[in-house]
């Protein structure tokens, strides 16, 4: 689990590195209707959404792997080429594939806030590193507000916007009749979430997030996270209930008058550190996003 993702930190460094190595393989599920999860464990997931209307790609990870996507979504589109993108948000393991898809045709989409947002990059909330400015063909043409339904391959897909959660410009998009939702990084699945405070995220958002994909989920829907397996909707409560008890165990130390040090030396998230620790948001730093939001 812990390896099967990797952050957007880790993005351009991989994608700088990867030029010169082998990219990572494309994994394909089928989740019927014409829908498909395309994972490499090592970037936000893709979604496909293939037929007579042509192909509809959700999020594009970097550049070294977009050819790798290309040929799997091919493979199963009868080699169409990609027509419509929608990135979920701004991070760079989500949208820096947008290029390759651009110069091959596709018109790239995104909610309003991104657009803006790359090409003049804030530093990342737990890093501090400044991602590299975007342009041409990596940029958004079409601006989503959310609350936007698309009609394709005879799909319904309700596109929504959740204000301030993990950025400030995270969609969530529910394909209605084939049960399948795309969370973008408002799930991390069994995962620790990366919270970009300095890009319009903040905990209360990722909390009334996860809830609203709950609410809009049954018992059978197929949710491809941001990051982590294929999940269902019993992981986006597992979720939301860790979220929620991390938030209020370090608001209660936080309304206490403790340091950011103290906070962590009295290791409040020590119940979830097994399960939900990973690589990139450690148990160290949800403490400190945490502490960071109720302080602020
Ligand atoms: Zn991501
Ligand atoms: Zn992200």
């Amino acid at each position: 689990m812990i390896l099967r993702a990797l952050s957007a930190a880790f993005a351009l460094a991989l994608a700088a590195s990867a030029a010169a190595q082998d990219a990572p393989a494309v994994e394909t599920t089928d989740l019927g209707h014409g829908v498909y999860m395309l994972a490499t464990g090592v970037a936000g997931n893709v979604a496909v959404s293939v037929g007579a209307d042509g192909v509809w790609m959700i999020d594009t990870q970097m550049a070294p792997i977009a050819p790798g996507l290309d040929a799997a979504q091919k493979a199963v589109s009868d080699g169409a080429g990609v027509r419509l993108v929608l990135n979920t948000h701004l991070h760079g393991d989500h949208v820096l594939g947008n290029a390759y898809f651009a110069e091959r045709g596709a018109l790239i989409m995104a909610h309003t806030s991104v657009r803006g947002r790359l090409e003049a990059p804030s530093p990342n909330a737990v890093t501090s590193a400044t991602p590299e400015p975007l342009s041409g063909g990596f940029l958004p043409v079409i601006g989503i507000p959310g609350g936007t339904e698309i009609t394709l391959n005879g799909l319904t897909a309700r596109i929504h916007h959740v204000p301030d959660a993990h950025t400030d410009g995270d969609l969530w998009i529910h394909f209605v009749e084939a049960d399948i939702i795309h969370t973008g990084d408002l799930l991390f699945s069994g995962l620790f979430p990366f919270i970009d405070l300095n890009n319009g995220g903040a905990v209360d958002g990722m909390i009334t997030g996860l809830q609203a994909i709950a609410d809009a989920a049954g018992p059978d829907t197929r949710i491809i996270p941001g990051h982590g397996p294929l999940s269902t909707r019993e992981d986006v409560l597992a979720s939301l209930a860790m979220l929620t008890a991390a938030r209020d165990a370090v608001a209660a130390l936080a309304a206490q008058g403790l340091s950011l040090e103290d906070v962590i030396a009295a290791a409040p998230l020590a119940s979830f550190h097994d399960e939900w620790n990973w690589r990139f948001i450690t148990t160290e730093r949800m403490t400190a996003t945490l502490y960071r939001d109720a302080t602020r």
